[in-house]
């Protein structure tokens, strides 16, 4: 990257982040060093979207600090996500709900799950529609081993973050029905939206988690 640093970047976004926002550096292609040093500049959630790069990473920082899901999550690499990570921000299916309560039943744990929405319902992205999130909750309400906790989006990419915004309120919609619909095992805390150039505005519609990989890291390096 420039002659900034990564533990400058992270102390920049820290700053600039309301006391209430928590930050997830999203670290696909990241090297572990690259990692190591967010972390050691205050990073306290790292996400990841393959489970395999998150396997190896997590076997030498994993107790340095939380990691979460953010890419999608095929059922069957639920077991060893399930035994990996902290939360799974990426539920999207029964499916894999039934796959990953299956798993955390054996380890005797019980799974932070955001639900996925597909808020800007592209047919290329996963994620349950805003208007399906309520009794998506509630078929899945019934699995003791996971607790949603929240929402995420991702929402389509454009130059002008704020063409974002109607993406993220409607995502912020579905929050508050879901929140007023009282479902058992569901605790509604996390919204988790915005990336590198739209977590302003998203927090401006109510995120309370951004995930930011680019500002924190530098540009990625192209696919080969
Ligand atoms: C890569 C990624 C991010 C971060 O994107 P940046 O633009 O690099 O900040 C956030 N969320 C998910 C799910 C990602 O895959």
């Amino acid at each position: 990257m420039s002659e900034i640093s990564i533990a400058e970047y992270v102390a920049r976004i820290l700053r600039a982040l309301p006391e209430h926002v928590t930050l997830v550096a999203a670290a696909k292609t990241r090297t572990l060093e690259e990692v190591a040093q967010a972390i050691d500049a205050g990073v306290e959630m790292v996400g990841h979207n393959y489970v395999q790069e998150a396997q190896a990473m997590i076997a030498v920082l994993g107790a340095r600090a939380q990691w979460h899901m953010v890419g999608h999550l095929q059922s069957n690499k639920a077991g060893v996500a399930a035994e990996l990570f902290d939360m799974i921000q990426t539920l999207d299916s029964v499916k894999l709900a039934r796959a990953l309560d299956r798993r955390c039943a054996q380890l005797q744990k019980v799974m932070p799950v955001l639900v996925e929405v597909n808020s800007g319902r592209e047919e290329a992205k996963a994620g349950v529609l805003p208007e399906d999130v309520v009794a998506f909750v509630r078929e899945i309400s019934r699995f003791e081993h996971i607790r949603v906790e929240g929402l995420m989006t991702m929402g389509p990419f454009f130059d002008d973050p704020e063409k974002s915004r109607p993406y993220f309120r409607a995502t912020r919609d579905a929050f508050d029905r879901l929140a007023g619909a009282g479902l058992p095992n569901v605790e509604m805390r996390y919204l988790s939206m915005g990336m590198s150039d739209s977590y302003l505005v998203a927090i401006e519609e109510g995120a309370n988690m951004v995930r930011i990989g680019t500002s924190i890291f530098g540009p990625r390096p192209a696919a080969p």
